[in-house]
């Protein structure tokens, strides 16, 4: 609060900050107070100082993806380093995978005469038969056999699980979830994405299984860290034995959000600014015509700011980490969905009309 000795001339705010020098301070970084008062929303650049991130451009947050394996039907796809048979993490009971655009039949999303894709998405655009085609061509690239039930969910960017079995597979209409598991063995889990993250999980003792679907909406309902806790209830699992991969979707590098998102994301987590970063684009018609952006201000200072980009992965990771689990059991493996728009199907990179991806998840029957 303010105290006796503060002049009257200068008004003063609740936490007892003179606020004229808060307007010279704001002016400074470039911004002006926000008038409605309202604290959120106004001092982005200063709320985020302190947070771990530097100003970033989008090359140096860019992190590619393995190169796929490509399968003898022809799917390109990528499993989980490490995640093999002879992998360090006694794995060879998993089924696991993350789908790329890259093999398949779908003729609705390449150019005429390019290769047919990988569509795995009953998308309006796609042809149905296609996509059940493309499906059985992954199960066979991941299992071995084209006839592997796979199991998936219509997902809404919720927090809803479900424990599925073989039954469930090839519904007409699909559970509604966003996030599924199993200890039955010779299934396949799998979730939908096209930029969104994707996230497997295994418990290596109870030999359970996990798949998650993690938008922003999802990723603030914390998807994952409720999945984990599922797990805990239906399977016994506990964290220690859990590995989990994140999987490609679109990076910190691409994905630029309103500031709004900030705001929801400081309301559930207490490491949220480390989730946001700011990010330089370049930009053609700046870097070309310089002349018609110059300002008053100092360099650096232009009106036309950074962007707030969100790490959608490293958010995952930190609720990963916050269900218990080793920083050493979670692999990120890489791929912006958007940078590598040739390697996977990206919402945001074909305006809306785009293919899905599928990462799947299993137990291979002993
Ligand atoms: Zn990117």
């Amino acid at each position: 609060m303010a105290n006796s000795s503060t002049p009257n001339a200068h008004s003063v705010s609740d936490d007892g900050l003179d606020v004229q020098s808060i307007d010279a301070l704001l002016r400074k970084a470039g911004l002006v107070r926000n008038l409605r008062g309202n604290a959120a929303g106004v001092t982005r650049r200063v709320r985020l100082e302190g947070a771990a991130q530097t100003r970033l451009s989008k090359a140096e947050l860019f992190h590619a993806a393995p190169i796929p394996r490509v399968a003898p039907n022809g799917v390109q796809w990528l499993p989980v380093p490490g995640w093999d048979r002879s992998g360090r993490e006694k794995t060879s009971w998993l089924w696991h995978g993350f789908s790329t655009r890259k093999g398949g039949v779908s003729r609705a999303y390449c150019a005429e005469g390019a290769a047919g894709e990988l569509n795995l998405g009953f998308t309006a655009a796609d042809d149905r038969d296609a996509v059940a085609q493309n499906r059985r061509l992954l199960a066979e690239a991941v299992t071995g056999n084209a006839a592997t039930p796979l199991v998936t969910i219509r997902q809404f960017h919720s927090n809803v699980l479900i424990i599925a079995s073989a039954g469930d597979a090839e519904q007409e209409r699909p559970w509604k979830a966003d996030g599924l598991m199993t200890d039955e063995p010779g299934l396949l889990l799998a979730v939908h994405t096209a930029d969104c993250i994707p996230v497997l999980v295994a418990d290596r003792k109870r030999r359970a299984v996990a798949a998650f679907h993690a938008g922003w909406r999802g990723t603030v309902k914390r998807i994952v860290e409720t999945g984990i806790g599922r797990m805990r209830l239906e399977f016994g699992s506990r964290p220690e034995d859990l590995i989990a991969a994140i999987g490609p979707g679109i990076g910190a590098c691409c994905y630029a959000v309103q500031e709004e998102l900030l705001s929801s994301f400081e309301s559930q987590f207490d490491y949220a600014r480390d989730l946001f970063r700011e990010v330089y684009d370049s930009d053609p018609v700046r870097t070309k015509y310089p002349m018609l952006f110059l300002t008053q201000r100092a360099p650096g200072h232009s009106p036309i700011g950074p962007s707030l980009h969100l790490d959608l992965m490293e958010a995952n990771r930190r609720q990963l980490l916050a269900a218990g689990l080793k920083s050493s059991a979670i692999q990120s493996i890489g791929g912006c969905t958007s940078c590598q728009a040739d390697l996977f199907f990206s919402h945001r990179a074909s305006q809306g009309h785009a293919g899905r991806m599928l990462s799947v998840i299993g137990i291979r029957p002993s």
